[in-house]
């Protein structure tokens, strides 16, 4: 068959979205035919070629795609690999099949994180054009005033880059102690950031809705595979 660019490779065979296998590569993790590959360009043939990552070697595409909903304590990172050894996500998913994060979580900040091993649909929701609505809760630790929300909506630039975010939804609760916020894009930090830049320090923060799925009974520290309805809603 023909030869692809080992990250749709490796994204084929589940073991990280196309962004997270140029990592993979970048960081000498990744042997083809015996040899430590660096360049994310490597062309591969899925049927001659043998890759070998950390040390297990990939051949087939896995057959079996899974979709999972967390609900991400604090405290847990959502990258897969950690030299700190702290707690993450895959701690927590006891599955057989290798799934990695759609996108990430601050360490800090709890709620809705997606794990697949569907790099097609990983790389669809990560896009910047892909337009997904992710819904946030932050608890301020004072209020913030209904005067403030156009300056908050209306596409501010971040204090500390520069950086423009667009314009997005936002609605007061607990009498403005919290702010559910609901954004199309995903700057590092961006919430915190936002708020930081109005002059708020957000106490806590939570994703309650991703791409459309919300929390419902999940509770911290659980997960639940996607109905068949759910992901083909994401596609
Ligand atoms: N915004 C943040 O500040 N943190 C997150 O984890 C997600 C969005």
């Amino acid at each position: 068959s023909e030869e692809v660019r080992i990250n749709r490779f490796l994204a084929l065979c589940g073991i990280a979205s196309r962004r997270a296998a140029d990592q993979l590569v970048l960081e000498g993790r990744v042997m083809v035919n015996g040899t430590v590959i660096t360049q994310p360009g490597t062309k591969v043939n899925p049927d001659k070629d043998e890759v070998i990552v950390d040390g297990q070697k990939y051949a087939q595409p896995e057959s079996r795609k899974v979709y999972i909903l967390f609900n991400k304590p604090r405290n847990v990172i959502s990258t897969s690999s950690d030299e700190k050894n702290r707690e993450m996500v895959l701690d927590y998913i006891d599955v057989k099949e290798r799934v990695f994060p759609v996108g990430r979580l601050d360490r800090k900040t709890t709620g809705l994180i997606l794990l697949t091993n569907d790099g097609t649909l990983a790389n669809k929701l990560m896009h910047p054009s892909s337009n997904v609505k992710k819904e946030y809760i932050a608890v301020l630790g004072e209020k913030f005033p209904a005067s403030m929300l156009p300056q908050l909506t209306g596409g501010m630039r971040l204090k500390d880059t520069g950086e423009k975010v667009r314009p997005c939804r936002a609605k007061l609760l607990d009498e403005g102690m919290q702010v559910l916020l609901s954004i199309h894009e995903g700057k590092n930090h961006q919430v915190r950031r936002m708020f930081e830049t109005l002059g708020y320090e957000v106490k806590r923060l939570e994703r309650v809705a991703y791409a459309g799925l919300t929390i419902g009974e999940l509770r911290r520290g659980e997960w639940r595979y996607l109905s068949r309805n759910e992901v083909r809603e994401l596609y």
